[in-house]
């Protein structure tokens, strides 16, 4: 089948039927959304109006204010359940993920499969968000400290993953008692409106079962920049993560600061790997074409720098040379694609600029060239591109969200691991080496100062098991599993005196 012939628009109207989504919710508004595999218009949405936003984040902070008095594994069960929903609408969510982002099906399931991941951790979490009891210099007391629901939480999510952002963030926010905001990317809306039907089925079987429940606890707020500026300024919430690039971190984060909000940034990245003269090299291929060419380029932990060991350079590149001039390319919907296209045409153009500036700098450049243009004129398909750079200059300094992968050659490990670190973003890392001293160093201090420090395998495709997130201009925020759901919720510390006089703490006297 060729791009031409396909209709997703038809497709698009009947997943979301099937989802429950009403055509109300996604025609006859002002904001377009296209698809990326054909560029073709997949749906209208009606946009909300700053009012109707500031409406809905008092209606969220209310219905908190009923949620944090539910039993944490009560709040648990009505997370198993959208577990359960994600589980029956994997195939349909699955594949809306692609229609709308671009991803090729197996990435859209996964992603769907992810969200399905961190409801299982989550309802888990619901029987333990504990607090530590600690020991006190007082006779007769007690100090513990409790964990207690901080409020309505704002969610505001990039367009790469469209849905799994917001159930590492919902899924754990809810479970720890608190009610969710989601103003999710103005190009990945519909894929929103069916995680919210998915969401209200989950909470009506969850009132079906006897618990009780507020009605706005996931509110979503579909529209561009300006809802999520109400979303960050907004005095009820006492919370915003914040996924998206750079740029947006550095606004969103100071205003947050500024009404002394918390935050979590989840920001860009410009994630590198170093190829060590132990590396096994057929598992670096592989772990490097999928971590560098998978998702068209368009991951935040996508490999964008290739420090490669003089002594192997040879024996490497030219295969990963290869690999990009025959990787499949098209639509993502067809068996067998492993990139399909950009999201549009502004990212097609920064992969040029990028380019051309590579070039500039005595970049040597394979791929990068568009393909497809002749099937569909609005899709933004190309090749990746592997560059070979003489230094770490220029664009290879800036995350260009597209397949580009800058290779270098580097001599000794410690020059590796200088030039490993000397990028201003800090997500995620991974070098190849069988040699034990190096991989105990990347991830020692003096290692990767990324978030993420990985060996022998790619830097993207984390598990929902482990903290996310990343340093510096990445942004600092950590979200998903280990404990990042402590960052949902407020520490009060408690010192409780049993005893029947008054001590006080350092030796104080104050004898009245
Ligand atoms: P983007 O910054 O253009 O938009 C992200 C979201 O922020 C959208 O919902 C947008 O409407 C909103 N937004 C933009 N400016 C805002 C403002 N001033 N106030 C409130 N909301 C605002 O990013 P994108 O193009 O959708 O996504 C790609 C970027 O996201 C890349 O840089 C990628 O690395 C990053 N990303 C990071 C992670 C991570 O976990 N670190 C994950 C996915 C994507």
């Amino acid at each position: 089948m060729t791009l031409a012939t396909l209709d997703l628009a038809a497709e698009v109207k009947a997943i979301l039927g099937d989802l429950g989504v009403k055509a109300e919710n996604y025609t006859g508004g002002t904001l377009a959304v296209r698809s990326p595999i054909t560029g073709a218009e997949i749906g209208k949405l009606p946009e909300e109006t700053p009012a109707g936003a500031r409406q809905a984040i008092k209606a969220a902070h209310e219905a908190f204010l009923e949620w944090r008095l539910v039993p944490a594994p009560k709040r648990g069960e009505l997370i198993r359940l959208l577990g359960e929903e994600l589980r029956a609408a994997k195939t349909a969510l699955g594949r809306l993920v692609s229609i709308e982002v671009g991803k090729v099906i197996s990435e859209g399931l996964g992603e769907v499969q992810e969200m399905i991941d961190i409801c299982d951790f989550a309802v888990g979490l619901s029987r333990q968000l504990y607090g530590l009891t600690i020991a006190t210099e007082r006779a007769d007391h007690r100090m513990m400290e409790t964990w207690h629901p901080l409020g309505a939480i704002g969610i505001i999510s990039a367009f790469n993953f469209p849905v799994a952002v917001w159930s590492w963030n919902a899924a754990l926010a809810i479970v720890c008692g608190n009610s969710t905001v989601w103003k999710p990317s103005e190009k990945t809306p519909l894929t929103a409106l069916a995680t919210q039907a998915i969401f209200d089925r989950a909470l009506t079987r969850y009132v079906a079962e006897g618990y009780s429940a507020p009605k706005n606890l996931s509110t979503l707020l579909i529209g561009g920049r300006e809802i999520g500026e109400i979303l960050v300024d907004h005095k009820k919430v006492p919370l915003v993560s914040a996924t998206g690039s750079t740029a947006m971190g550095r606004t969103v984060g100071l205003r947050l600061a500024q009404r002394f909000a918390r935050s979590i940034l989840e920001l860009g990245g410009n994630n590198a790997a170093i190829v060590a003269p132990t590396a096994d090299l057929d598992l670096t291929l592989r772990g490097v074409a999928f971590a560098a060419m998978g998702t068209a380029g368009q991951r935040c932990t996508t490999l964008r720098r290739l420090f490669v060991h003089e002594s192997v350079y040879d024996a490497l590149v030219p295969r990963l040379t290869k690999a990009y001039l025959s990787v499949t390319i098209g639509s993502p919907l067809e068996n067998g694609t492993l990139v399909g296209p950009l999201i549009d045409k502004a990212a097609y153009e920064k992969m040029q600029k990028a380019l051309e500036a590579a070039k500039s700098e005595g970049g040597k450049v394979t791929g990068g060239e568009r393909v497809l243009g002749n099937e569909a004129a609005d899709a933004y398909y190309v090749r990746p591109a592997i560059v070979e750079m003489p230094a770490q200059t220029g664009p290879v300094k800036d995350e260009t969200f597209a397949p580009i992968l800058y290779v270098m050659k580097y001599s000794s490990f410690e020059e590796a691991l200088d030039l490993h670190n000397d990028v201003p973003q800090g997500l995620s890392s991974s070098i190849f080496t069988n040699d034990m001293r190096e991989a105990e160093t990347f991830v020692s201090a003096r290692g990767s100062d990324c978030g993420i420090a990985n060996v022998n395998i790619g830097p993207s495709g984390a598990e929902i098991g482990g903290a996310f997130g990343g340093e510096k201009e990445t942004g600092g925020g950590r979200e998903s599993g280990s404990d990042a759901w402590k960052a949902y919720m407020r520490r009060a510390t408690n010192t409780l005196n049993y005893g029947r006089t008054l001590p006080l703490a350092q030796g104080v006297k104050f004898d009245i």
